[in-house]
């Protein structure tokens, strides 16, 4: 991407007025990554198969060995980033190629040290409760500096929701499945029945001026997550995690699904970032080569519903001539 300034200033009596006009010339219309992690590399991470749950083992709870599934048997494992300075330069390398604007959430260094790599405006941060009383987290975004509440759950107090809902925050709240085997590998207490869509109801009935979007768009119980969006005309879904993890055709039966039944204007793209650059284009491509959608849904999906959703001005963003 070609950057070019151009910077005038005008003298008038003893007040310097500079105004600097910036434009990033781009090939690729705009698009918007709703879900994204920012946080310390951990080294030595193993490389990661995308589509790596399409396989699962025949267990027993009498294995002699524990119960697992292989994330890097494949032709071509994505390689985790083994430093935050890797991570940096292969994601604001992406941000610039790809044309990108990210919601991240996590690490607020880490988060600010790729804003300083980037166009304005291209990571519109975004933040937990976790570890921050009601004041502090209401003076975090009076502050201006975070846009969204993300990533958050199901069982977020409401005296957090209410001020998401009075400072007009868009809330991102994790939905359906957390990836396969949690129960057994790496949470005993995980309930598959807890992430239902239909647990947002309670939320949004208390909260009706609260913007939500289902993270994970309740993968996968298509049923429940359409009907909580049919009775509730406000809910948009991002489709990250599901789309690199779950077996390609299940990935594309789902997205397909909620688009068949009506709500192609309420999905958005996500990768649900971590670690794995390529996860970036490796999702992306998946919309782009999906037949079952028009190129105008598969904009509406990578950019249109988003920009709608975080009421975000278009005309700030980056197009081609
Ligand atoms: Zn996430």
């Amino acid at each position: 991407m070609k950057k070019i300034i151009i910077s005038f200033s005008l003298l008038i009596g003893t007040v310097l007025i500079t105004v600097a006009q910036t434009v990033n010339k781009v090939t690729r219309p705009p698009v918007m990554d709703v879900h994204i992690h920012v946080g310390p590399v951990r080294s030595g991470m193993a490389s990661m198969c995308p589509h790596f749950l399409s396989n699962m083992p025949g267990a027993d709870p009498m294995d002699k060995t524990p119960f697992s599934f292989s994330v890097s048997d494949c032709l071509d494992p994505w390689p985790a980033a083994q430093s935050d300075e890797e991570m940096k330069t292969e994601i604001v390398k992406r941000i610039k190629d790809l044309n990108m604007t990210m919601i991240a959430f996590g690490d607020a260094g880490v988060m600010r040290s790729w804003m300083k790599e980037v166009p304005e405006g291209r990571i519109i941060p975004g933040i937990g409760y976790r570890n921050l009383t009601v004041e502090q987290f209401r003076d975090s975004l009076e502050s201006g500096f975070y846009k969204v509440f993300a990533e958050t759950g199901m069982n977020t107090p409401d005296e957090y929701l209410e001020v998401a809902e009075e400072l007009n925050i868009p809330v991102g709240i994790h939905s359906g499945t957390g990836g396969n085997g949690s129960a057994n590998i790496s949470n005993p207490n995980y309930r598959a029945s807890s992430m239902d869509p239909y647990k947002l109801e309670d939320i949004l009935a208390r909260h009706p001026k609260l913007k939500v979007w289902a993270m994970h768009a309740g993968y996968p119980l298509a049923e429940h997550m359409i009907a909580l969006m049919g009775a509730h005309a406000y809910v948009y879904v991002d489709i990250s995690g599901l789309i690199w993890s779950y077996p390609l055709d299940e990935v594309h039966y789902y997205i397909q699904k909620l688009v068949q039944a009506g709500f192609g204007k309420r999905i958005m793209y996500g990768t649900d970032l971590f670690y794995y650059p390529r996860m970036i284009e490796g999702s992306m491509s998946i919309i782009e080569h999906a037949q079952y959608l028009s190129a105008e849904q598969k904009r509406d999906i990578l950019f249109n519903n988003a920009a709608r959703f975080f009421r975000l001005d278009e005309s700030q963003f980056d197009w081609p001539e």
